[in-house]
């Protein structure tokens, strides 16, 4: 077995890489995280977490304490003492849909700029096939530039946590991945995750193509689910039939499975509308297609809309309308607004005149700090947002909206309609209950 320190970096502290850096921690590794925002990383240096993320406060906290786990900007001390080096920064779309990898590349510049032994550079965050290779070259460049030579591997480790189950997801993780080239850097590697081979986590050793693959196959494959039952959930809208009952029924076949059928607005988030962008175009890059991820693309910018049609055929004119629209972050349990629907359709009502009242238990912060030109007015609660309102569209499923007083509602509100575009209500209850109701591909 090959002798490792323990020693870490992260470089980027976002939702992947400070929940990778807390929990490498608690594996008993030793980590620097590093970031280039020195806001991010004055708070987290004065006990705050710059994310909502349930769980991770208390496994930094303790690990802080413990002198396992710190923050910094200094790259050259976090690189020196390190000899394992995660890349974990943004790799957001470009205009074509391609993976932006000027934040990939310049992390690795960093490391090269400061490297002063043998490195294992792993790249966590989600690249292209063919990144790691880009990532070495540039390394090398970087080292032959400086006029030294040292050794290093190149390892690639996709992450595939969920948001708002981040720090369970990491920790008990259906698989781990690891892209190698060498046997060293293989044996490093379970050496750091050694804590999941003890609870027999099936790992997936392969080359550096394969797992950069694998990380793109399965969110893509995910969002071909979602995508699917959305297409049957509209199709069931026509016809009278209850997606709910189709996805129930679908998913007790083993080998179709229960999850990712759940019938919705499109899926959003900071990785599946990015991701099956990226796989499109590198199908295109190496020559071939990707039809069925070009087509969910589609399928998903229709939804999104389709769900302010829906508010349209309810309301006929949506200009001058009052409407109260529960959630913003793409799903519950984080801030994250990226690529949201809720967002979209609250964006798209306001373009079409609606005066929009909105709440989200923790994301409208986020709005208002990143989408200052959003006319919304920001309510106190549930009933604030539906007072006179038109209608309501509950569009993020937070546990808190899941048990919502209904007879208040029906009170203040103008007209008693509810499009519930998550599907948390049952229709014929609601329709007891006097709203004239409609969720998605429900009956
Ligand atoms: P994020 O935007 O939350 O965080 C990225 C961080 O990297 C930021 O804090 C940024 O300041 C920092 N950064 C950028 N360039 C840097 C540099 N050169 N040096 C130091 N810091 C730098 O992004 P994220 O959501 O954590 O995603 C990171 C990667 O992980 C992406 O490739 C994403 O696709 C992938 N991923 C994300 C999730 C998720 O749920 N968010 C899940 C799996 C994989």
């Amino acid at each position: 077995m090959v002798k490792f320190n323990n020693n870490i970096s992260v470089i980027g502290t976002g939702y992947v890489g400070l929940v990778s850096g807390a929990c490498l921690s608690e594996f008993g590794m030793n980590v620097i995280c590093i970031d280039k925002d020195s806001d991010k990383i004055e708070k987290l240096n004065n006990g705050e977490i710059p994310i909502y993320e349930p769980g991770l406060y208390d496994i930094v906290k303790k690990n802080v304490d413990a002198e396992r786990l710190s923050f910094s900007m200094d790259f050259k001390y976090a690189v020196e003492n390190s000899e394992v080096i995660f890349i974990a920064v943004g790799t957001p779309p470009l205009e074509d849909g391609s993976a932006d990898l000027q934040y990939v590349l310049a992390a690795a510049e960093e490391i090269a700029e400061h490297m002063n032994g043998y490195k294992v550079i792993v790249d966590k965050s989600t690249v292209p096939v063919g990144t790691a290779r880009k990532v070495r070259d540039k390394v090398e460049a970087v080292l032959k530039k400086r006029g030294v030579k040292y050794d290093f591997d190149i390892v690639s480790n996709p992450e595939f946590l969920r948001e708002g189950a981040a720090v369970n997801d990491f920790t008990h993780p259906d698989r781990v991945v690891l892209g190698v080239e060498t046997k060293k850097a293989e044996d490093i590697m379970k050496q750091i995750y050694n804590v999941l081979y003890l609870i027999s986590v099936p790992f997936v050793v392969t080359n550096l193509e394969t797992a950069e693959m694998i990380k793109y196959a399965s969110n893509a494959f995910l969002a071909v689910k979602i995508s699917f039952i959305n297409e049957i959930a509209n199709i069931c809208d026509l016809a009278g039939a209850d997606v709910h009952h189709v996805a129930k029924a679908m998913g007790h076949d083993g080998r179709i499975g229960p999850k990712f059928l759940h019938a919705g607005p499109g899926y959003g988030g900071s990785c599946f509308p990015k991701d099956t962008k990226a796989l499109s175009y590198i199908a295109k890059e190496y020559g071939g297609k990707c039809e069925i991820v070009d087509a969910i693309i589609k399928v998903n910018d229709r939804q999104k809309e389709k769900m302010v049609e829906k508010v349209r055929d309810k309301l006929e004119n949506i200009n001058s309308k009052k409407i109260a629209l529960l959630g913003l972050a793409f799903k519950p349990e984080t801030d994250d607004l990226r690529e949201s629907p809720a967002l979209y359709i609250g964006k798209r009502l306001l373009e079409e005149g609606a005066e929009v009242s909105v709440y989200d238990p923790i994301a409208m912060e986020n709005c208002k700090s990143l989408y200052p030109e959003l006319d919304f007015n920001y309510c106190e609660n549930e009933y604030e947002t539906c007072k006179e309102a038109d209608i309501l569209i509950l569009a993020t499923e937070w546990n808190q909206f899941r048990s919502l007083n209904l007879n208040k509602i029906k009170e203040i509100m103008n007209k008693r309609i509810f499009l519930d575009v998550r599907n948390v209500y049952e229709p014929e209850q609601m329709n007891k209950f006097g709203f004239d109701y409609e969720g998605v591909g429900r009956r």
